[in-house]
């Protein structure tokens, strides 16, 4: 028996906060607008689209963008206005549906295959969501629509910024077969670089090498990859699911010892600090308690070591301190080379609960 495809709508705000900083302060339109906290180690957390024009992006590190482009206004992030504004587009979403799975403050997926609001299609839902954020926020937002998530995701960058892409379920295959593999979910540099010695640059490429091929040289990950090259996908939108783990890491060109990592270690600190920042922001406040270092060794095997300090870290820095003290707990050999590190925060808890134990906490002490 056939089962009727689901409509997934992915929504994404254009420039999210650059484009909050740029509606609520009119000096700042038409101009490069850099979202990024001051110092050394800051990264980028927005840029508006005329920052990008000079190449600015975000997650780049802050002194880059300012050497990209000196003329670009540099803004602080006002998270407590990104998230009003995150809540209100959160409302709109809600009026078609309640399976909304956000994936940060300005970005969530919709399952509207069946809708609230009784609008003849899909595509009618993500124009209805589109015109009501406009009206009703002065902002913009792309959208894409497609009969699972991971499609519904690459729609919305088709048409960015202020547009909308609809893929049809009898579209999925012609669709993919020209995009490059890394548009696909989980193919990053290293994967990309991996496929790319394979002779597999494109989406028809992939398709063409057997599943078992696949599977045998990336293990489970070559089953989903050969899922992915036929458009398949069957995660569901799983509404308010809560973060387990957000991380950066990074792969080096030349394997480096465990002393020699402090400066990355710093580096991704700020990263993952800054994405916590805006994700954890997006739940109503959730709390990491838990520190992760995470390193790959030169002969592929992976270590973590996990850590939950009693003071939960407050800053990039502090972070950054936590990371590089777990390499303490690292027994291998001095001369052992690593290929990979990476800083997490796991251990999410509400700050509600959180606040309530630490204050016990202090009353038994
Ligand atoms: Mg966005």
């Amino acid at each position: 028996m056939a089962v009727s495809p689901r409509k997934i709508v992915h929504v994404d705000m254009d420039a999210f906060y650059a484009s909050v900083e740029q509606r609520d302060d009119p000096a700042l339109r038409g101009r490069p607008v850099v979202v990024a906290w001051k110092g050394a180690r800051s990264v980028v957390c927005a840029a508006s689209y005329e920052a990008r024009r000079f190449g600015v992006h975000s997650a780049m590190p802050a002194l880059r963008a300012e050497r990209l482009c000196p003329q670009a206004v540099f803004v602080p992030p006002d998270f407590v206005r990104y998230k009003a504004v995150s809540r209100q587009v959160r409302e709109i979403f809600a009026r078609h549906t309640d399976l909304i799975e956000p994936l940060s403050l300005d970005e969530a997926y919709l399952d509207v295959t069946d809708c609230k609001t009784g609008l003849p299609s899909a595509t009618a839902v993500a124009e209805d969501i589109r015109t009501a954020i406009r009206v009703e926020t002065g902002l913009t937002a792309s959208a894409g629509v497609a009969p699972n998530k991971f499609l519904a995701k690459i729609a919305s960058d088709f048409r960015k910024p202020d547009g909308l892409f609809v893929v049809r379920p009898r579209e999925v295959l012609d669709f993919l077969e020209p995009l490059p593999v890394e548009r696909l979910p989980g193919v990053g540099k290293v994967m990309q670089q991996k496929l790319a010695e394979l002779g597999i640059a494109r989406v028809v490429e992939l398709r063409a090498v057997d599943a078992r091929e696949l599977e045998r040289r990336f293990g489970r990950y070559g089953r989903r990859l050969h899922e992915l090259s036929l458009g398949i996908d069957e995660r569901p939108v799983t509404p308010d699911r809560p973060t387990l783990q957000i991380s950066s890491e990074d792969t080096f060109e030349h394997d480096l010892t465990l002393q020699d990592l402090a400066p990355h270690i710093e580096r991704l600190a700020g990263k993952t600090w800054a994405a916590c920042e805006r994700e954890a922001a997006g739940e109503h406040g959730r709390i990491a308690r838990s520190v992760v270092l995470k390193l790959k060794t030169s002969d592929f095997r992976i270590l973590t070591r996990t850590t939950t300090p009693a003071e939960r870290p407050a800053s990039a820095r502090g972070l950054a301190e936590i990371a590089c003290m777990l390499r303490s707990r690292v027994s291998l050999p001095p001369r052992t080379r690593y290929r990979l590190v990476g800083v997490g925060l796991a251990g999410f808890v509400d700050r509600d609960s959180h606040e309530a134990q630490t204050e016990l906490f202090h009353r038994l002490a």
